[in-house]
């Protein structure tokens, strides 16, 4: 590991401040982070702790909705009476990521900050890889390729993006709200990461030196749920995961939100599904037709077709289980 620098930053400007400086990068929960300045992924100069700047671990409500400080450790936001009872899906895909040990630790900040477990992105040996050299090319494309991409996928970059939490802030229409030295912004969670054909080296739209400060959540969604397939119930990332959150009105579907993960490089909204569901009988043979329908754009991988049918029937459960909320 290359040595670098550490500085604990005490306020937000102090941060901003400290992020225009070239090689500089912010230390939340560390959790991936130094896994990265580890194996080679990324090489700091410097690291700046945000890990206690005063006023990003609360979660308060706003008119009918929530806004999460980006330091709230994820457990804290799953076990929010709040959350588990308004956002269901976001409580669930919580408690579902990594170990209850890394949960303590790590942000919601942070958690769609991570980067994709493709091993060839992973890999500490020299291997094609845009993301990890621009222009090497993707290993992958031909290779190990069975847990990557189904949709939105180039042949410069069929990974997928592994967060869990992400899947349901995308579901939910959540906002990403950012600090930066030249002015902060709000980012919808279904733009925050970047797909391969924008950039193949990119991994989410932040600038450097850009802080994630809260993520805002609107009106509750107490219809919603979270499904995580994987190859072990516990502490393993997902195959493919879905959310959904539905409303139901006069005994019809009246709104539908479907999203997958790890089947893309960003959370992968089914909005041609959505707009299916809406005025359909729970439960009636139209709605797995409906679900069917926004699969329209997926493409399997020489050894991913399995992807396909399972992400699919996931969304069904997550659908089912909402409706059932
Ligand atoms: C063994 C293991 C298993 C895991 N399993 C899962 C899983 O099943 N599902 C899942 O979803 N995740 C999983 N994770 C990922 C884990 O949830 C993330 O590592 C964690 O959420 C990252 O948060 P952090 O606070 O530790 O970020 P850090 O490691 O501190 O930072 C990660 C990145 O985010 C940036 N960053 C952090 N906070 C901010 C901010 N406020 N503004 C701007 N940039 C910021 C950092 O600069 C860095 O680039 C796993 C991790 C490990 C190590």
């Amino acid at each position: 590991m290359r040595p670098f620098t550490y500085a604990r930053a005490e306020s937000v400007t102090d941060a901003l401040d400290s992020g225009r400086a070239a090689g500089t990068m912010f230390l939340a929960g560390g959790t991936e982070l130094l896994n990265w300045a580890r194996i080679g992924i990324e090489a700091p100069d410097r690291l700046v702790d945000i890990g206690r700047l005063p006023g990003l671990h609360e979660i308060t409500s706003r008119g009918d909705g929530l806004r999460i400080g980006a330091l709230a450790r994820l457990n804290d936001v799953a076990q929010d009476p709040r959350v588990e009872a308004s956002y269901p899906v976001l409580s669930q895909s919580i408690l579902k990521a990594a170990s209850a040990q890394l949960r303590n630790l790590a942000t919601i900040g942070g958690n769609p900050v991570q980067r994709t477990r493709c091993p060839y992105f992973r890999s500490q040996d020299p291997v094609a890889c845009n993301k990890r050299v621009p222009g090497s090319g993707c290993a992958a494309l031909h290779g190990a390729n069975e847990r990557l991409a189904i949709f939105g996928w180039t042949e410069d970059c069929v990974a997928v993006q592994p967060s869990d939490p992400a899947v349901a802030l995308a579901c939910l229409d959540a906002e990403i709200v950012t600090e930066h030295a030249d002015g902060g912004r709000r980012i919808p969670a279904t733009r925050f990461h970047t797909l391969p054909a924008e950039d193949p080296a990119a991994h989410n739209v932040l600038r450097p030196g850009e802080l994630i400060t809260g993520i805002e959540l609107g009106a509750p969604a107490p219809g919603s749920a979270y499904v995580k397939v994987r190859e072990r119930e516990s502490y393993e990332f997902a195959l493919v995961s879905a959310a959904a959150a539905v409303e139901v009105r006069d005994g019809l579907i009246s709104r539908a939100r479907l999203a997958l993960g790890s089947v893309a490089l960003r959370p992968w909204r089914l909005y041609d599904a959505e707009r299916a569901l809406v005025g359909l009988r729970p439960g009636s043979p139209g709605v797995r037709d409906a679900v069917t329908s926004g699969f329209a754009a997926g493409r399997a991988l020489s050894s991913n077709a399995y992807k396909i049918p399972l992400a699919r029937n996931t969304a069904l459960r997550a659908l089912e289980l909402a409706l059932e909320a």
